[in-house]
Parts: C-alpha cells; structure tokens; sequence
C-alpha cells in the first residue's frame, strides 16, 4: 500500500498538470468555477483496515461540506472494506451523496491525461453542488445525468483542441470528417492508431493497453465535434450528443 506521502506526491503531480492545462482555458468559465469548487476546500484520503482518513486537507475543509478526493493504487484494492465500487473504478469516477472523486493510479496514462480526468469529474462535483445533490440522498433521473455527462464531454472535446494546439486541431478536424463518412455508410469506425493524436495533450505513452484507451478517447471526443461541426441545426446536434451519451455512459 502506498505511503500517504506518495499519495500526497501523486496529488500534486495531478495539480501541476491541472495548473498547466489551466493556461489554456481562459474561454471556459466553467472551469474557473470547477477550481472554485476546490477553493472552498478539499481533502485528500487515503485508506486503510480501518476506513477512510485524511491525509491533507485545505484550512476551511470540512468533511460534511467539502469534497473528498482519493487515488486510488495498486495496494488499495486488497483493502477488505474498501467499497467495491472503488475498487472498480478504471479510470475515475465522481461518487454523489458522499462528494468524492476517485482517480485511479493503475491505468499506466500520463499525471497530464489524469489531470484531464480530475477537471471532468469536477464537472460532475461542481454540478452535483449547483444541483443541490452533494451530500444528498436524491438522485438525478437518467436523463438529467446524460444530459450533465453530455455537457462536460462537449467542453472536454473543446478544451483538449485549446490544449493540443493546431496539429490536434486538425487531427480531430479529420477524425470527425471521417467519421461522419463512416457513420453515413454505416461502417464501424477504424479506430486503431488514431489516439495518438491525444499525445499532442498527454504527452506520449508505450503501453499498447494505453495506446488504446486513447483511441476510444479520441472517438468519443470526435464525434461530439463531429455532431456540432456538421449537423447545422443545434438542436440535432445536442439530440444527437444526448443519444451518444446515453449509449456510452459508463465510459468516462
Ligand atoms: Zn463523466
């Protein structure tokens, strides 16, 4: 199990890459909003036989009121009383009632694409507080949480085209041609080596389980460009988001 000062180190890492994607989202109020929320307060957990604790929280954090963040390791999953649903989490995960967000650790991908995973769950976070539902035994409808999932997943397409810079640009301009080709002649998508263009936001990776992760990622971002660059009615575009999400909700 890893030492709280190598959570604390992983923790920052993430933070730094945070800060750096940041620079780029000055058109993206939203995403003031969502460091807003870590502002008012956070603490970081680790995990143990005996639960949940603290291992570094800001001056006004709180633990009814503020949000939890937990990376999740290797180690982590031998934890007997560690909620499954944690353990499973492959990626990362906002949960609601409790206001926590877990990252995990064990994906192999770069401290730059966990620091993309960490401001989309915040999406989830911040939302979770405009809706009053942090902390709260209400749950959103389904249709509620595909349209929420629907809005994060159009700004993290628009936020990494700010982040990669023009050969991402025109990488996911390209993919988005292509697949609006593949989808009108009904032909499944050819994936395979395409996500490398998310090395211009991540920075590169070796692992081929990695490689392909991106290449789903890369889809799935492409095609809400694609809805909104080449369908002109909005309103066919964010039905056709919506119909998307829904069909892929599990996936970020
Ligand atoms: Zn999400």
């Amino acid at each position: 199990m890893p030492t709280d000062q190598k959570r604390l180190s992983a923790y920052n890492a993430i933070a730094d890459e945070v800060e750096k994607i940041v620079l780029f989202a000055s058109q993206f109020p939203e995403i003031s909003e969502r460091l807003n929320l870590l502002r008012q307060g956070f603490m970081i957990m680790a995990v143990d036989e005996n639960g949940f604790r603290s291992i570094h929280c800001t001056p006004t954090a709180d633990l009814q009121r503020n949000l939890k963040i937990f990376l999740l390791f290797k180690g982590d999953t031998e934890v007997t009383n560690l909620p499954t649903v944690i353990k499973n989490c492959s990626r990362a995960h906002y949960f609601q009632p409790a206001h926590h967000i877990t990252i995990s650790m064990n994906t192999g991908e770069t401290f730059r694409c966990l620091a993309f995973r960490f401001l989309h769950e915040l999406g989830h976070a911040l939302a979770a507080v405009k809706n009053g539902l942090a902390f709260s035994n209400k749950n959103p409808t389904p249709e509620h949480r595909t349209a929420e999932e629907m809005e994060i997943r159009t700004l993290d397409y628009k936020l990494m085209i700010e982040v990669g810079g023009p050969t991402y640009k025109s990488a996911a301009e390209k993919m988005a041609l292509d697949l609006v080709r593949y989808h009108t002649q009904r032909q499944v998508p050819f994936l395979e080596g395409r996500g490398s263009a998310l090395d211009f936001c991540f920075g590169s990776v070796q692992c081929l389980n990695v490689k392909k992760e991106r290449d789903v990622l890369f889809q799935v971002l492409c095609e809400y460009l694609a809805a909104d660059t080449h369908l002109p009615n909005p309103d066919h575009a964010k039905q056709l988001k919506l119909g998307m999400t829904a069909a892929t909700m599990n996936w970020m």
